[in-house]
């Protein structure tokens, strides 16, 4: 049957398909497109709009900071490798002190200066006999909406062209190369057409519709809100802090599994039908936990207004990082990172991991590098998402200028460009 639509579409169904023929509108061209307004899009938006590239972010919420605010997980985990030495500076520690700029702050007061850009590694005097050893981390809370709605300010004064409310659908590809991405918002369907692209979606969207090998893992539940009750405003009054008026809840797992649901298969955050009952146990669960409450002595404040998985999608890239790689020196490192479950541990993460070089134009930043086993895990988490989000903004930038593709851009000067800003590249 064919079945002649909108102007803008015709669809033609066979069998179980349709197929789908589309008059899309092209609405501009953009030397970087950066799919995904989490703080690793926000880092490479940021990074590329510096470097003077026209640099649009698209973001399907209408928010700024993906999981860090959308889904409330508003902790940083560390910049330092658990010995009073910071490892990640650049552009993460730069949106650090810019998370509690105008909200409250958690960071240790040993890292006081250090947030505040007056020293750059941690205070010694402040230490204590029974902290020396193992000195508290350099990491801070903030208030999620707050760093949010400041970040959006943030990008439109360093030139970034923003779009809320857009799904990014679909790359247009030309043989391995990326002509631009087809988008989905209130306006319809449009076509944005772009030198570099650079997926920060978290759940490598844009790259697994262009053919980019990914693999897909399971999660598990973990759905954390906020409560305001009695309790935690006697807290925030007798403290004079107001970040003790809301309570963290959660009726799910943690990151090891513990309080899984029992008989809840993992939940694929590519799935929409995952997705779907991960809400639905969501809400069900935290209706249950509060029904027996005063009503009049709770509320519920904040909600995660995306999925809190933390592993999705992941591209397999030129390099894949593991546990392996602990310690080991590459000489295409775009910086250091620590683990945030131990001190001690660092690794450097290629510039690999951010393409698959059958693909010329394309990057991914954040949660979805190339990096396998606990190694995602490390890469996974904030510090580590802004770090690549960085590196892809300025390598993106580097492209374009001397018109090459990603993966024949010279090292070295991508190095020195991230170091500039204060990336350790080599620890
Ligand atoms: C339960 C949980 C606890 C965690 N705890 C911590 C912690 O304590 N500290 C820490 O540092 N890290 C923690 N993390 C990890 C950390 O929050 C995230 O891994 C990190 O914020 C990822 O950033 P990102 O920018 O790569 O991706 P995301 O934050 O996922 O951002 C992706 C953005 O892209 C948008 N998007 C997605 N698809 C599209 C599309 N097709 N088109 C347009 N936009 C799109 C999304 O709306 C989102 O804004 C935790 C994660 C989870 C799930």
């Amino acid at each position: 049957m064919y079945n002649k639509g909108t102007n803008a579409h015709d669809l033609l169904e066979v069998g179980r398909m349709i197929k789908e023929y589309l008059e899309v509108p092209k609405i501009a061209e953009y030397d970087v497109l950066v799919a995904g307004g989490g703080v690793a899009g926000v880092a490479a938006a940021l990074t590329a709009s510096r470097a003077g590239c026209k640099t649009l972010l698209m973001e399907k919420s209408i928010l700024l900071g993906g999981l860090a605010t959308n889904g409330l997980i508003n902790y940083i985990e560390p910049l330092c490798d658990g010995r009073g030495r910071k490892i990640i500076g650049g552009v993460c520690e730069e949106l650090l002190r810019f998370s509690i700029k105008y909200g409250y702050d958690t960071v240790p007061g040993p890292w006081k200066d250090a947030a505040e850009g007056k020293r750059e590694n941690i205070n010694p005097e402040l230490l204590t006999d029974s902290n020396r050893q193992n000195p508290p981390r350099y990491v801070t809370r903030f208030s999620p909406y707050i760093f949010a709605m400041s970040l959006t300010g943030f990008l439109k004064e360093h030139g970034t062209d923003l779009l809320f409310d857009t799904l990014a659908c679909k790359p247009v590809m030309d043989q391995g190369a990326c002509q631009g991405v087809i988008v989905e918002n209130k306006s319809g369907r449009q076509y944005y057409k772009a030198k570099i692209v650079i997926d920060a979606t978290g759940d490598s969207d844009l790259l697994y519709r262009a053919g980019v090998p990914t693999e897909t893992t399971g999660n598990w539940f973990s759905f954390w809100g906020r409560v305001m009750d009695m309790e935690s405003m006697e807290a925030a009054l007798g403290d004079r802090k107001i970040e003790k008026g809301v309570r963290p809840f959660n009726i799910g797992s943690n990151l090891y599994g513990k309080g899984h649901p029992e008989g809840m298969k993992k939940l694929d955050g590519t799935d929409v039908r995952d997705i779907t009952e991960y809400v639905i146990e969501g809400h069900r669960r935290t209706v249950e936990l509060i029904q027996n409450d005063n009503r009049f002595e709770r509320d519920i404040v904040m909600l995660p207004f995306m999925p809190q998985f933390r592993t999705t999608r992941r591209i397999i890239g030129d390099y894949e990082l593991t546990e392996q790689d602990q310690y080991k020196h590459f000489d295409d490192s775009i910086g250091a990172i620590c683990d945030f479950t131990k001190r001690d541990i660092v690794y450097e993460v290629p510039y690999r991991c951010l393409y698959n070089s059958k693909f010329s134009n394309l990057l991914t930043a954040g949660r979805s590098v190339s990096a396998a086993g606990w190694a995602w895990d490390v890469t996974r988490v904030i510090p580590p998402a802004i770090l690549t989000g960085q590196a892809a903004g300025q390598a993106a930038a580097m492209a374009v200028k001397m018109s090459k593709d990603l993966t024949e851009i010279p090292i070295e000067q991508l190095q020195q460009a991230l170091a500039d800003t204060g990336v350790m590249i080599h620890f």
